[in-house]
């Protein structure tokens, strides 16, 4: 009863402060936000299967239908019982559907390093919108092969992972990918940049990374006007990596 007295007073002191100092709290109900219902997605089972909402681009299972090389014609990557797999010298593929802002899941793995050997081991990437490159590569127990930048999980020659989580080669790891597509304005001109934020096997490697532009190899990458929404494209650079459990959710 005492104690119940005691913040009965309390309450009622803060009351007056409140009061006196004109510094009146508004009702809860004001800062209660009814504007938009959240649409209901059903998740999946497990996190490399796709929530309800997804686009499938590649279950690991049957053709590649969704997919075209950068001419058009049709892939002409391996499949097989695992997933699809790239077949070096036939060059990148992208999808046949285009995509803006996304969340995107893929799995991969890189070939055997016996038969994979020098600076190009594991080399592949998914690029965004076909030009803003998440590098793939094998990148285990990792020395000095490449540039921190150029290692798995870079923003491709833009930005060093926060950390190494890559697996051992011939292990599935994923990539979960939350991507912002650059805005321009009605003049062409560069309004906000693209942004990345990216977990390697369920670790945070990238946490909302501003893009300097689109991946160029040689030179220092600027932005240039292009349409609001883009094919995805894997990466083609003579290394056997390997493809399953593809799917992207619009933003
Ligand atoms: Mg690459």
């Amino acid at each position: 009863m005492k104690y119940h007295q005691g913040s009965t007073i309390l309450l009622l002191n803060i009351l007056l402060i409140q009061y006196a100092s004109g510094q009146t709290l508004p009702p809860a109900s004001a800062t209660e936000d009814w504007s938009t219902k959240p649409p209901v997605v059903v998740p999946a089972e497990s996190a490399e299967l796709p929530p309800s909402d997804a686009v499938v681009l590649y279950s690991g299972k049957g053709d590649l239908d969704q997919w075209e090389h950068l001419d058009g014609s049709a892939v002409k990557w391996e499949i097989n019982a695992e997933g699809m797999m790239i077949v070096p010298k036939t060059t990148d593929i992208q999808t046949k559907q285009k995509f803006g802002s996304a969340q995107v899941h893929i799995e991969w793995k890189t070939p055997d390093p016996k038969e994979d050997q020098g600076m190009n081991r594991g080399n592949s990437g998914v690029f965004l919108m076909g030009l803003y490159e998440l590098q793939i590569y094998e990148s285990y127990n990792y020395e000095t092969r490449i540039y921190y930048n150029g290692q798995a999980g870079s923003v491709y020659k833009q930005h060093i992972p926060l950390v190494n989580a890559a697996r051992k080669p011939q292990a599935w790891q994923s990539f979960d990918i939350i991507f912002a597509a650059p805005v321009f304005n009605a003049d062409k001109t560069l309004k906000t940049p693209a942004y990345m934020t990216v977990l390697h096997n369920n670790v945070l490697i990238l946490n909302h990374v501003e893009l300097k532009g689109p991946m160029v190899y040689q030179g220092f990458p600027k932005y240039e006007y292009h349409e609001a929404k883009m094919p995805l494209r894997l990466q083609e650079h003579g290394s056997r990596v390997s493809f399953r459990n593809i799917w992207i959710r619009e933003l």
